[in-house]
């Protein structure tokens, strides 16, 4: 049987010239084994069971060039048992410190716009693509991103929210597997697929916060898109 590592796979794909996908098939970029007892020096993601396992995970994984630069490892925030889960980009500076995601600036328009739709972090569950806070908070490359998906993925699979918020387009981009703009994928539910999960997810695309700063005029559309969680909540009772 052909085998072909994580890393090759993707270079395989980059080569190929893919650099997005739609979702029509789930995601494997690691395949499941089960009673995995791998050690410690060659463990896989696969081998990931919990979110302790996966924060030792990726805190020991050299994959990516961002590591170097960065102070912290960012891995999460919020309660692991919620059903909503929320993906932003990167860390910054601030998160970089700290060692944890949205705690700056952006983080505290996040904590309104969750308030205002009577959530805060201990109802939900937050996390990035990239783990570390690449060189001058520019955005990850396609590479860059693809280097880190299978945290991403595993970090989905071991939560298994109801609704996942993707925050800007580095998430959007890197769930859904698409260029589409941020215009173009709110204001409708996506759903996210993986080959480990028997359920999909259903994902709802809205601005990052980081750019709400930036641009307030798009503030509105942020809201309806909040109203739209806040009625997805209600609806399904979640
Ligand atoms: N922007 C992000 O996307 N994530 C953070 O954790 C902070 C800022």
């Amino acid at each position: 049987m052909f085998e072909i590592s994580k890393n090759s796979y993707l270079t395989l794909l980059k080569l190929s010239g893919v650099s997005s996908f739609m979702q029509d098939n789930p995601n494997n970029l690691y395949e499941k084994k089960e009673n995995v007892n791998i050690p410690s020096e060659d463990r896989s993601i696969s081998g990931v069971k919990n979110i302790e396992d996966l924060k030792i995970f990726v805190n020991n994984s050299i994959d990516c060039n961002f590591k170097k630069n960065a102070k912290k490892t960012v891995v999460c925030d919020g309660n692991e048992k919620a059903k909503i889960m929320l993906i932003g980009e990167a860390p910054g500076a601030e998160e970089d410190k700290i060692g944890k995601p949205f705690v700056g600036a952006a983080g505290q328009l996040l904590n309104k716009m969750l308030d205002a739709i009577s959530l805060n972090r201990n109802k939900v569950y937050i996390t990035n693509v990239i783990p570390w806070r690449p060189p001058n908070n520019r955005a990850p490359t396609n590479e860059e991103i693809l280097k880190c998906l299978p945290f991403i993925q595993k970090h989905i699979e071991l939560i298994n929210p109801k609704i996942i918020v993707l925050l800007g387009s580095t998430a959007s981009k890197a769930i859904l597997t698409t260029n589409l703009s941020i215009s173009k994928l709110r204001g409708s539910w996506h759903e996210y697929k993986s080959i480990n999960l028997k359920n999909k997810i259903k994902c709802l695309v809205t601005y990052h916060p980081a750019f709400l700063l930036r641009s307030p005029n798009y503030k509105k559309q942020s809201w309806e898109d909040l109203k739209m969680i806040e009625k997805k909540i209600v609806d399904e009772n979640i």
